[in-house]
């Protein structure tokens, strides 16, 4: 067994470019919030596929729902009609931001962020895009020109020209960034790749005022918020409308998607011609992504998800006591601790205990669970944590 384990590994290596360092687990079934690896061990999935996996693995009724629409028809480019798709847009429609009924449909985050700066530029005619410090938006070209991170971006520049950053969380630095140039402002309301990093309700409400005085299209990245805030969107947590939003990661239960959605005066803008894609609007990610939101509601999954994430934060917020803890932070399902010192060690040991954490940084542990996880789930993953951490602090 464990020979066949390492030649996958060895396998993956040296056919498959990967771009990330590798965590040497090989993980080849998941159901619910769990993950089993080629050796039968189990882990509650907090890494969730970068959050890709927000409604569990294996759900019967979305498996379902995309094997019929494969039987069916699993082809359909935008310039035909197809009765899943408006269905799907339909849906989409009921659960997004007031008046935001339209949507372009792509198959992942960038891609959708790489439509909202399009459709920014061509319904504005300005070039430009503030965007914030500490925010993650995609690493195509450009995508890269709005995230923030210099060790992502140094290597391509020169990037798109006129984007700037504002410093996140400060309105008087975003009214210092723009200029006659700048159409729209770029932002996640929670810095999920930052180490869920949480835009202040003041500042939020502020900025909104300001982009609607300024004419400035507001454009919130909800990539990877979606649905895990206590809403469907984050600007529904956040009590404003957005004019632009990007949504993806788990929208259609791990289907690759990623969607556009704007009010359709905005989207007007585009006609045909302007924009396109070959792979988004497909029928079976339309299929999976219309189950997926009706398996949200069925099951009240975004309330649970919200609630066991609070009870989460609750028991990582203890931890503030030790040491060698700097913060515990979330909203929703979507929490962080960062420690003071870098957690090399840390990863390992909390693995090796049956819980896999994203990492933010070198400093902290991200936890997107998926938001079925159970309430004895939720509590192991901090028991666990919690024991690590005071192995550390000793
Ligand atoms: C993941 C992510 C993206 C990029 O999405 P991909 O599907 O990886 O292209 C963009 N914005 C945010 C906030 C993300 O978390």
């Amino acid at each position: 067994m464990e020979k066949e384990r390492y030649s996958y590994m060895d396998k993956e290596d040296k056919f498959i470019e990967s771009v990330y360092s590798k965590r040497k687990i090989e993980l080849v079934r998941g159901k619910g919030a769990m993950v089993f690896d080629s050796e039968g061990k189990e882990y509650i999935d907090c890494f969730n596929g970068q959050g890709v996996a927000l409604v569990g693995h294996g759900v019967e009724e979305i498996n379902s729902a995309v094997k019929e629409q494969m039987d069916k028809i699993s082809v359909v480019a935008l310039s035909f009609y197809n009765d899943l798709r408006a269905e799907f847009g339909e849906k989409l429609a009921s659960i997004s931001p007031k008046g935001m009924t339209q949507a372009f449909l792509a198959n992942s985050g960038t891609e959708a962020i790489e439509c909202a700066i399009k459709l920014s530029k061509k319904y504005t005619g300005k070039p430009g895009i503030v965007a914030m410090s500490g925010g993650f938006h995609g690493r195509s070209l450009g995508a890269l020109s709005a995230t923030w991170k210099p060790m992502y971006r140094k290597q391509y520049e020169p990037l798109l020209p006129e984007f700037s950053h504002a410093k996140f969380n400060d309105i008087e630095s975003l009214k210092q960034t723009i200029t006659e140039k700048t159409g729209a402002v770029m932002l996640e309301l929670v810095q999920g790749e930052k180490g869920v990093v949480l835009a202040d309700k003041e500042y939020v409400k502020e900025l909104r005022e300001f982009c609607t005085e300024k004419e400035l299209l507001l454009i919130i990245d909800d990539v990877q918020a979606f649905a895990r805030t206590g809403n469907f969107f984050s600007s529904q947590t956040y009590n404003i409308v957005p004019d632009i939003t990007a949504i993806a990661k788990g929208m259609a239960g791990g289907i690759p998607m990623g969607a556009c959605i704007a009010s359709p005066e905005i989207m007007d803008a585009f006609k045909p011609g302007d924009h396109g894609t070959t792979m988004g609007g497909n029928p079976i990610a339309c299929a999976a992504g219309t189950a997926t939101i009706d398996y949200i509601q069925k099951n009240n999954l975004i309330e649970h998800g919200a609630s066991m994430g609070e009870r989460m934060l609750k028991g990582l917020k203890e931890l503030e006591s030790f040491d060698v803890v700097r913060e515990a932070r979330g909203i929703g399902a979507m929490l962080a601790l960062e420690y003071k010192f870098k957690m090399a060690g840390v990863l390992p040991k909390i693995q090796e205990s049956g819980v896999i954490p994203l990492t933010s940084g070198k400093r902290a542990l991200r936890f997107l669970p998926p938001l079925c996880i159970s309430e004895e789930q939720a509590d192991k993953v901090i028991e666990v944590t919690k024991k690590v951490t005071e192995e550390f602090t000793q």
